[in-house]
């Protein structure tokens, strides 16, 4: 049997995919992309295409979503897109963008509610604002407050689990469900968390003073900026620090530094980054993490473990 293929080289989804997609996404209020090519929606500028991306208007929007991807049996994956590598054939199903979930509201003793999408960036700034001490630590990292949930995001300053109150989920039925931080399980740079699309988290902080807060915040990006590859597009650390040692040690020590296949390449300047040259594909990264993983475990025995996301089709 042949395939149509669209002009990337994927394969077009038969009539009865497309139709099943179609409905999944019928009446969704915010922007519907058909065959959305994800490497614009990633850090890594890499990625093939989603069959459908939906950057949902609001909560009931994702309530919505819920229910008629289910309805169809199709699979949703919730894209932030700073810690994932999007193979070259892309994602099928339904991929989720909450680019639109960007409200901050503050709530009574030193609590902010942050809708799903809202950038750390962002929330960062806001806590400033209001002098609100408690997110200095996540400086610096780029990724939306609920995937920061759902990572576990951290530094050498704090992590997430430090500053979650509860979250509110979508569940995989279309439930709104609120769920406190006790009922997560947080690991290092890993939540276990109910099912379902993370659409808001409420954050625990403490009154602070400005210049205080600021002052921590501007002295850690700028040491980021000093220490890390911010000019090349990069989906952060590649690989989980092994115990009591670091990865970028590890690789760094290998002589890896530099390493490249195609145009990505282990950063010059922080060895647990891998970045893109130009037009690394996923296929690119996947040699050049393998290639690490080989060499260090040949050297030093240590099987690194991947930090990064890896999803989508070969
Ligand atoms: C330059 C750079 C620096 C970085 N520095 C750091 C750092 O210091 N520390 C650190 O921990 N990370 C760092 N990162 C990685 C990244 O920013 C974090 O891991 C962040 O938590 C990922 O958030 P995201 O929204 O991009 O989620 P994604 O990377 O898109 O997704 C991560 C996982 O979470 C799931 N997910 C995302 N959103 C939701 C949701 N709303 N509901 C349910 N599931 C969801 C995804 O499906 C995926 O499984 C860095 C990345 C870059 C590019």
């Amino acid at each position: 049997m042949t395939h149509r293929v669209h002009t990337d080289g994927t394969k077009v989804r038969p009539v009865r995919v497309q139709h099943r997609l179609e409905s999944a996404v019928a009446g969704v209020r915010g922007p519907v992309r058909f065959h959305a090519p994800l490497k614009e929606y990633t850090s890594f500028h890499i990625g093939g295409p989603a069959d459908v991306l939906v950057e949902p208007a609001d909560v009931e929007d994702i309530v919505r979503l819920a229910k008629q991807t289910r309805e169809q049996k199709l699979p949703i994956f919730v894209l932030g897109g700073t810690n994932v590598l999007v193979r070259d054939k892309g994602i099928r199903g339904v991929v989720v963008n909450l680019a639109r979930l960007r409200a901050i509201k503050e709530e009574p003793g030193a609590v902010l509610y942050a809708e799903g999408g809202v950038g750390m960036p962002t929330l960062i700034g806001q806590a400033i604002r209001r002098s609100l001490a408690g997110l200095e630590w996540a400086a610096g990292i780029p990724g939306t407050v609920a995937g920061c949930v759902v990572m576990n995001a951290g530094t050498r300053l704090g992590e997430m689990k430090d500053a979650v109150k509860a979250v509110r989920i979508v569940s995989p039925k279309g439930a709104v469900i609120d769920c406190p931080a006790e009922a997560i399980e947080f690991r290092y740079r890993r939540a276990t968390l109910p099912p379902g699309v993370v659409v808001g988290v409420w954050l625990q902080l403490r009154a602070g003073v400005r210049s205080d807060i600021e002052k921590v915040v501007k002295d850690y990006l700028h040491y980021r900026r000093d220490t890390q590859p911010l000019a090349l597009p990069s989906a952060g650390c590649v690989f989980k620090n092994p115990l009591n040692d670091s990865a970028g040690r590890v690789v760094e020590a290998a002589g890896l530094k530099g390493t490249s296949v195609g145009d990505a390449q282990v950063s010059t300047k922080h060895a647990n980054f891998i970045v893109n040259q130009g037009h690394a594909s996923a296929a690119d990264v996947l040699s050049l993490i393998k290639k690490v993983r080989a060499r260090i475990a040949q050297k030093t025995g240590i099987k690194l473990e991947l930090e990064l996301n890896i999803v989508g089709e070969a």
